[in-house]
């Protein structure tokens, strides 16, 4: 009998421990999410006179881009159709992986554009 409720203790502490771990991790995931959103809310924007954004002809605005100097540009291509954007759907500015620690604008434009997959 005593060898059996020890066992029963035994079962639940190992529950309790196990229903914690998991809401600790549970946790820690939204927490990352959270602290994410906020960094790339906060990211200074990219501005014209970056030195990369320069070399790659970045501008704000797709409509803006220099057709002469980018000839295989489209107006259909802007930093929410590219594969380097990390910004979240609807966002005005988002995280571009080409300028790491810088915002970029959704409808902008730079020659390291990759079309996301259809
Ligand atoms: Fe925009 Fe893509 Fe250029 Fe980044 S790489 S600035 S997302 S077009």
């Amino acid at each position: 009998m005593m060898t059996t409720r020890t066992i029963s203790q035994t079962s639940e502490s190992r529950r309790q421990f196990l229903q914690l771990a998991v809401f600790g991790a549970g946790a820690a995931a939204l927490s990352t999410v959270l602290i994410g959103k906020a960094r790339a809310a906060d990211l200074p924007h990219l501005t014209l006179d970056d030195a990369t954004a320069k070399a790659l002809g970045y501008v704000e605005d797709t409509t803006k881009v220099d057709a002469a100097k980018y000839p295989n540009h489209t107006p259909a291509q802007d930093c929410a159709a590219c594969s380097f954007y990390q910004g979240t759907a609807g966002s005005e500015y988002g995280p571009c992986t080409l300028f790491p620690g810088k915002a970029v604008h959704s409808k902008g434009w730079c020659s390291g554009f990759v079309a996301k997959p259809a």
